[in-house]
């Protein structure tokens, strides 16, 4: 089948005529999944949770970051989704709030997550349940897109782990629906797409309203400048975990490219995915417009395909995702903010159809496949006027993506192979392609980044260093002694002092 004979390990020789320079293709090492479960010292309840999911081993960001949590270090994550990272914030999350029960407290909630999209939003909190199905847990989730008023409902209560999305947050915290004085635990997940989303003014808003003793962990798929200062006026003293260097494709994902003119890329998409042996296809546009539009020629083929994206209702999202997780539609069309942090079982192929102008976002989509220890190919469609984009995913990357083969059943002539000394400029104004948007894509369609007004690198009013007892480690993990879980080995101080620093 055509896209499958791109084998993997194969060797770099050009199917488009000529030799490819020997940048390695590369694919990170295998995973070191040496810790046990047990090894973690998790709660009972929270280990038969996950004998049930059946994970056996921790996923390499499980078997750092856990430890390190359960000590209630601040924790700075590089991962990608499908690494396991949920899991790794969620059980000990989640065994911290076994160790120190407390009574739900009304429109409060003790642990606060927060995500840039709801799908995201939804995903964690469904972790959240599944890990949590044996003990008494109330998980909320809070988004825009849906009426407010049943969220405020739901907050009545209190809630032990509350989802949210920054602006819904924000309002629901105006309407004193919520406060977050009593979070103690504060997780910022895809913290780089909030930021690409132009949420930092948000997140600061929210944080400021957190307990300053608390713990944080912020967690990344790449670690622009922004991210750091981030994690610096944000986190005390965080240990930095990494099971991928900043800006490295995801693991297991093989990758190759096709040169194709604009023009031809509808045709040859549709040839592509034409592939018995493609059980999910998840297809990325750079604007919302180009998405539909790609649905529609799909369609018109016979090929059963839906779109996600920012001007969908939000049942229409689910709708979509619905139907292509239990498999009645093959191909998937994206934008990327849309399509960002959505954990899909078994998507065995992504297809760039635009390539995304900024580096780390190629990361992002690739990183849809190979979820969870499984493989998955990585396919882009290079028109003339991406190569600039090509040339710079490549450098981020440190390899060079192969071409394919052509497709034994297209027509499309594929493009010759550019001179690799050719010099190329960055495309200015609006993208073409087939959406005609902006090179942002707009507010859902892209991944360019907002200008990052105000993120300086102090620490923000709110953000206090924790007092005296701290440095226990040797790795900048030093934290408040005092807010140290006991029990596990180091002392056996039960007493961790949040409560007691919000009085
Ligand atoms: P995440 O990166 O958190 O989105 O997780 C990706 C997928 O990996 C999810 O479907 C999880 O259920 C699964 N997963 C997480 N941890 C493990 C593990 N230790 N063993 C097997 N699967 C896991």
């Amino acid at each position: 089948m055509p896209l499958l004979q791109f084998a993997r390990g194969s060797t770099q020789q050009n199917p488009q005529g000529g030799q490819r320079a020997g940048m390695p293709r590369a694919r990170l090492n295998e995973s070191n999944y040496m810790t046990k479960f047990s090894d973690l010292n998790l709660n009972p309840l929270l280990m038969r949770a996950i004998a049930e999911e059946g994970y056996d081993t921790p996923t390499p960001i499980q078997a750092q970051a856990i430890p390190l949590l359960m000590e209630d270090k601040d924790l700075l994550g590089i991962a990608q989704t499908g690494t396991g990272k949920t899991a790794a914030f969620a059980l000990p999350t989640l065994d911290f709030l076994l160790e120190f029960p407390q009574k739900r407290r009304a429109r409060s909630a003790r642990v606060l997550v927060l995500a840039p999209t709801r799908e995201l939003a939804g995903q964690i909190a469904d972790s959240f349940r599944t890990y949590s199905r044996y003990m008494d847990c109330n998980v909320q989730t809070v988004f825009g897109g849906v009426n407010i008023n049943a969220q405020r409902r739901s907050l009545q209560g209190g809630a032990d782990i509350l989802v949210a999305t920054p602006g819904r947050l924000l309002d629901l915290v105006g309407q004193k629906a919520v406060t977050l004085g009593d979070v103690e635990v504060l997780i910022l997940d895809e913290a780089d797409q909030m930021l690409d989303m132009g949420f930092i003014h948000d997140l600061k808003k929210i944080v400021v309203q957190v307990p300053k003793d608390r713990q944080t962990l912020l967690f990344s798929a790449t670690m622009p400048k922004l991210i750091s200062d981030l994690a610096q006026q944000f986190l005390d003293k965080p240990v930095r975990v990494s099971v991928t260097p900043p800006s490295t494709t995801a693991e297991r994902v093989d990758q190759g490219l096709y040169h194709v003119s604009n023009n031809d890329k509808l045709e040859l998409l549709f040839d592509v995915l034409n592939n018995p042996e493609i059980d999910r296809a998840l297809v990325f546009t750079r604007t919302k417009h180009g998405a539909d539009k790609v649905v529609r020629k799909l369609l018109a083929k016979g090929l059963s395909a839906g779109a996600i994206h920012g001007n969908k209702s939000q049942p229409q999202r689910q709708k979509a995702l619905d139907a292509f997780k239990n498999g009645n539609c093959k191909v998937l069309v994206a934008t990327d903010i849309a399509a960002r942090g959505i954990d899909i079982d078994g998507i065995s192929h992504v297809v760039n159809f635009e390539v995304p102008n900024v580096p780390e976002q190629y990361v992002h989509r690739i990183g849809r496949t190979a979820r969870a220890g499984r493989t998955g190919l990585a396919v882009s469609f290079v028109a003339e006027d991406e190569r600039y984009y090509l040339r710079d995913i490549e450098k981020t990357i440190g390899m060079e993506i192969d071409v394919l083969p052509k497709p034994a059943n297209t027509t499309v002539d594929l493009l010759p192979l550019p001179d690799p000394n050719e010099r190329l400029f960055k495309p200015k104004g609006p993208a073409r392609g087939t959406g005609g948007g902006g090179r942002s894509g707009g507010g859902n369609g892209g991944g360019q980044r907002r200008p990052q007004q105000g993120a300086s690198s102090s620490r923000p009013q709110g953000k206090k260093p924790h007092a005296a007892g701290k440095s226990t480690g040797s790795d900048g993990g030093g934290k408040s002694g005092g807010k140290s879980r006991g029990g596990r080995g180091n002392g056996g101080n039960k007493q961790r002092s949040l409560q007691g620093a919000r009085g």
